[in-house]
């Protein structure tokens, strides 16, 4: 009899395999290249800009915290919004134009508009001397000052002369604005998946997280989910903390979380541990890079990088880890112009969305089971379970793995435990534990 099963929510295992890499690759591509112009801030209208442009893809809840609310040991701050900025030669040249690079600025700069010679203006720019045809980008949040970057060449080709220097911009009251969605499971205990959405023109920091997020968030929306999902988009640092301090509440209820940051460049998946270094989280995705057959790193915790400064800080010590490619600071785009479209790679994208729903599938599958059967082996054979010759040196991966199960399912081994303990990658681990509780041989308890 043929079941019909186009009514029941494929659950995150079969996710995988309705995703079609290549073309989701390039669909990930166009919506960074969609939202690379936009000039990004901590606040402001590029901000909404771009949660707006999310919200076409997952039903994103956008909010709102009015500057000067007081979060943690923080405060909210003014609201920057810019319009244009520029410095013009004598001859009344753009020298250096806005326009042409949302990185020209440095974000958060206050507005001026004024005279001057090069050499009053020079503690203002902000160069690489080592790469000197990049921009780098440069932030000033909370100390009120106002600055441009450019590249080194176009700094030494600046002649001695008056500049006028312009920067249309506002620093006001306003609020500062996140976006949060929850894919509600069956349980609700939450998956963390936090991206940061502050950062200008830059590819790969942060809209490739920005982008596996979102596209993660489109994969579970209306699946059958053993966990409830949450998704921040908040801006670095003070977007977490905001959040932090908003729902101290429920917090407690962030069973596991990531990270979702640099994840569009071409170097091999990087894993920083949370802070307890040992967490079903870290465990999981140590179990998904181990058997996924590239290159990858498992490094650990320190409280420097991005928004897991936050979620591991002592006082909330959540189970919180960051699934990067190339860590930050080490690629030399970094923050600069270079990270730009040609940095990143459609492939890259698309491995890190399969791997982050790897890693999903591995938390919503791993529980405890319980062996119907534990006195002796059940026989399999009998079962059809079990080749039918006998002899050959190498039982197979997915007979071994049932027959790991059957002797890890006290009721105190977890699936992971399995894997981990037979080198048996998760996925079959799992596939045996379904065909075993099918045969009644496993009664698969819920998540612990
Ligand atoms: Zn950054």
């Amino acid at each position: 009899m043929v079941q019909s099963e186009s009514v029941v929510p494929p659950r995150v295992r079969d996710l995988k395999e309705l995703v079609n890499a290549a073309r989701v690759g390039e669909e990930m591509f166009g919506f960074i290249s969609d939202l690379y112009p936009l000039c990004r801030s901590i606040t402001g209208e590029g901000v909404r800009q771009t949660l707006r442009h999310v919200s076409r893809h997952i039903p994103l809840e956008v909010r709102e915290v009015p500057s000067g609310t007081p979060v943690l040991d923080w405060t909210v701050p003014n609201e920057w919004n810019i319009q244009d900025a520029y410095i013009k030669n004598s001859r009344g040249e753009r020298v250096v134009d806005f326009q042409r690079s949302n990185l020209h600025v440095v974000s958060y700069s206050v507005p001026v508009h004024t005279r001057m010679s090069l050499a009053q203006l020079r503690p203002h720019l902000f160069t690489l001397p080592d790469r000197p045809d990049w921009i780098p980008y440069r932030t000033s949040y909370y100390q009120e000052t106002w600055g441009f970057c450019l590249s080194h060449a176009q700094l030494l080709s600046l002649e001695e002369g008056e500049y006028e220097v312009r920067i249309d911009s506002s620093l006001e009251p306003g609020h500062l604005t996140y976006g949060e969605i929850l894919l509600p499971g069956q349980r609700t205990e939450e998956v963390l998946i936090s991206t940061h959405i502050c950062h200008p023109s830059l590819a790969n920091d942060n809209l490739s997280g920005l982008t596996v997020s979102t596209f993660l968030a489109k994969a579970l929306l209306g699946r059958e989910l053993t966990y409830s999902y949450r998704f921040l988009f908040v801006p670095g640092t003070i977007g977490s903390i905001a959040w932090l301090a908003l729902n101290e509440d429920r917090v407690h209820l962030i069973r596991h979380g990531l990270v979702a940051a640099g994840l569009g460049d071409p170097g091999p998946l990087t894993y920083k541990r949370s802070r307890e270094g040992n967490a079903e989280i870290d465990r999981a995705v140590g179990t998904v890079l181990k058997h996924s057959g590239h290159p990858h790193q498992i490094i650990d915790f320190s409280p420097y990088g991005y928004d897991e400064r936050q979620y591991c800080s002592p006082g909330f010590n959540l189970p919180v880890g960051v699934l990067s490619r190339t860590p930050y600071g080490h690629y030399p785009e970094y923050h600069t112009s270079a990270d730009n479209l040609d940095f990143i790679r459609p492939s890259a994208l698309a491995d890190s969305l399969l791997t982050y729903l790897s890693v999903a599938e591995v938390l919503e599958d791993n529980r405890t089971c319980l062996n119907t059967n534990p006195r002796g082996e059940p026989q399999l054979g009998r079962r059809g379970l079990y080749r039918p010759i006998g002899g050959a040196a190498d039982p197979g991966t997915l007979q071994m793995a049932m027959l790991w199960v059957l002797n890890l399912s006290d009721g105190k081994h977890t699936l992971l435990d399995v894997s981990e303990r037979s080198g048996v990658p998760f996925q079959t681990v799992s596939e045996a534990a379904r065909i075993l509780a099918r045969h009644n041989l496993l009664l698969k308890q819920d998540v612990s």
